[in-house]
């Protein structure tokens, strides 16, 4: 056996999913003594000061990539991007009002549904007739203009559809689960009212949830929510209310220093990610419908590339043979199926072009007939 402990596969997983070397590397070498503190962050308490200097910086890091306007707040929560469904509804809207969702996908659903549990929500746009592979054009989307918010999913991780910018919903607050998309390219955060993302996919481990929300909005937050559920109780207390993520945000703000200062910010790592994404498209459009792309061309993914081959048996011996060539966690959602290659700032180019040239490969010898 020559394995050795620094050997990594290509990881293509949607989330969890691949960390940048540079931060996992910064990461082991701290694990044990935190900045000469003697202790490891796995260790230390939230309220101590040096935690308070990670929490202060993961902030500045992400107001710096973002350029969050100084009117809005950054919040550091637990309970994922599922718990914001309800958080959501709850404080900006509250019972019997009313909101919009636009839903795109199978998070977007999600978030709907959730709503009807607490809101009145209006389905502005379903792409459901479509399978979910199209996105709704300006003047596809119902908007009640006594609609407390305008609810979408910028990346649907499942189907591969990402919005190319943000829906245009004139003054109503516009907010957005970013989960699969955050920090992967500028963001216009002005022209939005709330914007969250759990970590897990292109921001660091689970466990941790950005909310970026307008101070005004922080307003809306009633007295009778669990304290826990307000949002204006995590602005006022500085995310720490109660004992926060720690580990999460500590590697949160490693991931926005390594966007800082390796990748070029946010237009550096949307151009790399543009290049990666263009790798493997470029193969499905020339297969002449060997691989057949789930989203509509103009829709599609830059993070996760969703598409099928001919058959099961087919996709099946994709996957084994990119299993032996250490691509690993390629297979699609259950509920679509195929294909789905989570490429997220984290995956190196290199991984991208081995993948495409699995598939180039692949579909050589399938012309050949020599897959059987
Ligand atoms: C993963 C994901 C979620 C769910 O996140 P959890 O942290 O598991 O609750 C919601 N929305 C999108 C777009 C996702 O990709």
């Amino acid at each position: 056996m020559t394995t050795t402990m620094t050997e990594r596969v290509y990881n293509f997983s949607p989330g969890p999913a691949v960390l940048p070397e540079p931060v996992l590397r910064t990461i082991r070498d701290e694990l044990f003594s935190l900045r000469g503190s003697g202790m490891s962050i796995l260790e230390v308490s939230h309220r101590e000061p040096i935690f308070l200097d990670i929490l202060g910086e993961a902030t500045s890091r992400l107001t710096e990539l973002l350029g969050i306007p100084k009117d809005y707040r950054v919040l550091f929560v637990q309970g994922g991007s599922r718990l914001q469904f309800s958080m959501i509804p709850m404080n900006l809207a509250g019972p019997r009002a009313k909101c919009s969702y636009i839903v795109t996908g199978t998070w977007g659903k999600a978030a709907y549904d959730e709503a009807r549990k607490l809101s009145v929500p209006e389905l502005s746009w379903d792409g459901k007739s479509s399978n979910y592979s199209t996105l709704p054009q300006p003047r596809d989307l119902s908007l009640s203009a006594d609609s407390s918010f305008v609810h979408f999913t910028s990346n649907e991780t499942i189907q591969g559809v990402q919005f190319p910018e943000e829906p245009s919903v004139g003054s109503l607050p516009l907010v957005c689960d970013a989960s699969s998309d955050f920090l992967s390219r500028p963001i216009p955060v002005a022209k939005y009212g709330l914007i969250y993302a759990c970590a897990q996919k292109n921001a660091g481990p689970a466990g941790v949830t950005v909310v970026i929300i307008r101070e005004d909005l922080l307003k809306r937050s009633g007295p009778s929510l669990p304290s826990y559920l307000s949002f204006q109780n995590h602005a006022s207390e500085n995310s720490l209310f109660n004992t926060a993520p720690t580990f999460g945000i500590y590697v949160v703000s490693l991931v926005a220093e390594w966007l800082l200062n390796e990748m070029g910010g946010l237009s550096g790592m949307q151009v790399t990610n543009q290049r990666k994404a263009r790798l493997l498209y470029e193969v499905i459009d020339s297969s002449e419908g060997f691989y057949q792309g789930h989203a509509a061309p103009e829709c599609r993914s830059l993070m996760n590339v969703t598409f099928r081959l001919p058959s099961d048996e087919l996709q099946q011996r994709f996957l084994q043979e990119a299993e032996a060539q250490d691509l690993m966690c390629l297979k699609g959602h259950r509920s679509v199926g195929g294909i789905r290659a989570s490429i997220y700032n984290a995956m190196p180019e290199q991984g991208v072009e081995r993948l495409r040239d699995h598939m180039r490969e692949f579909l050589s010898r399938w012309r050949g007939k020599a897959l059987g």
